[in-house]
């Protein structure tokens, strides 16, 4: 008889997007015709940029001819993808050897993946509010899961306290939901905890290329001491519109070390046993993202969310309204007015102005006051509903 994987059992439903989803149909279903604006989307809209898709077909055209063709890849990437990738890192005053870079097929896959290379018995700790996927995959894993809260008091950045005590720590700077991101300091105050500690901190970077402001680091190897400490996983979902192409990378140092195990060298075996790589075409379309001209595109891309967010900003702002992220991320993360929680918020939104978010109980309870606006949708939406939005703070 087989044994299931009874932390299964842990999972509730989870309802939030088809709940918004459901809310919205049945507004439009009672009013035709109505102009909802979604601030709710999660995903890119603009398309992939020029010099990516010459690339993604000059690929193709590869695997049409015998003399260009190519089969299986080596499993952990094209030795110049994760060179450019390494070479990118350079533009943070960080160094980085081709071998600490691991293409994945998305930053998802390894923020699962990378838990096979810790024992059963550690625990994660998770900041609150939080990207979903820290908490379930180590659900799944059997981890036990500490929270570490916070809120306006600390502007969703919290510290860690002396006596806090985990062996994996989440970190997600700029953030998702929250869009808040952290600076030097403080991000050195985790990396010296960390190291103190013996944690390894996982450092979810997908909106590293939303940082504006220079006291924000992309990568958390710009902080000393890092790399005795911390993975880092990308993706060039947000960077460069992959969403639906799939393309990831993990750093793992070749520095970091516990217990007499080296993980990189573990993290080299597990993909060598786990996977045959990520397609030809689409590490071809990735190594143009790096390309001067890739990544001049890719920011012309990041610039008009930008744009989004600033005409969501000025407007809150007009209404006095308090929020947090924006500036370095396409979230913008606004307190409910009136003591509003997120859901009756959300409501009011949608049957008074048209407005579509996502409420923040979605992200855990430090979210239950607070709704979430992305710059991810339509220039001309995003400043109609920047108009509408100052009416009712
Ligand atoms: N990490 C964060 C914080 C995200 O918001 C997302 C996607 O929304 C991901 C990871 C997943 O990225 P990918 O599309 O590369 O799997």
């Amino acid at each position: 008889m087989s044994h299931p994987n009874c932390n299964y059992r842990a999972f509730r439903d989870s309802y939030l997007f088809s709940t918004i989803y459901r809310r919205t149909e049945e507004y439009l279903a009672a009013h035709p015709g109505a102009r909802v604006l979604n601030l709710g989307v999660g995903d890119v809209s603009l398309p992939i940029s020029k010099t990516v898709i010459a690339a993604l077909h000059a690929a193709v055209e590869e695997q049409a001819d015998a003399k260009t063709f190519h089969g299986y890849l080596p499993e952990c990437g094209l030795p110049g993808l994760r060179k450019a990738i390494a070479a990118h890192y350079g533009r943070y005053g960080v160094e980085l050897e081709p071998e600490e870079v691991f293409i994945s097929s998305g930053a998802i896959d390894d923020i699962a993946d990378i838990l096979a290379l810790f024992d059963k018995e550690d625990t994660a700790l998770v900041l609150e509010p939080t990207y979903p996927a820290y908490v379930e995959t180590n659900l799944i894993a059997g981890h036990e899961i500490k929270y570490l809260e916070s809120g306006k008091e600390d502007r969703f950045l919290p510290l860690p306290a002396p006596d806090l005590k985990a062996d994996i720590i989440y970190l997600c700077s700029p953030g998702n939901p929250t869009g808040a991101a952290y600076d030097r300091k403080a991000l050195k105050a985790w990396v010296d905890f960390a190291n103190r500690i013996g944690a390894v901190i996982l450092f979810d970077a997908a909106y590293e290329i939303f940082v504006s402001e220079p006291q924000i680091p992309h990568s958390i190897y710009e902080i000393d001491g890092a790399k005795t400490c911390a993975i880092e996983i990308c993706s060039l979902s947000k960077t460069a519109g992959f969403t639906g192409m799939r393309l990831g990378y993990t750093i793992v140092p070749k520095t970091l070390s516990r217990d007499c195990m080296d993980f990189n060298a573990m993290w080299t075996r597990d993909r060598t046993s786990k996977t045959n790589g990520v397609s030809y075409i689409l590490q071809k379309g990735a190594e143009a993202v790096f390309t001067e001209q890739g990544w001049e595109e890719c920011l012309e891309n990041i610039n008009r969310y930008h744009a989004n967010s600033k005409a969501l900003m000025e407007a809150l702002d007009e209404a006095g309204a308090w929020y947090c992220g924006g500036k370095n991320s396409p979230y913008v993360w606004v307190q409910c007015p009136e003591g509003l929680d997120s859901w009756t918020f959300f409501d009011r939104l949608l049957n008074e102005l048209q407005i579509v978010g996502v409420p923040g109980e979605g992200f855990g309870k430090c979210g239950r006051d607070y709704i979430r606006f992305s710059s991810f949708g339509d220039p001309e939406d995003t400043k109609e509903a920047a108009r509408r939005l100052k009416t009712v703070f």
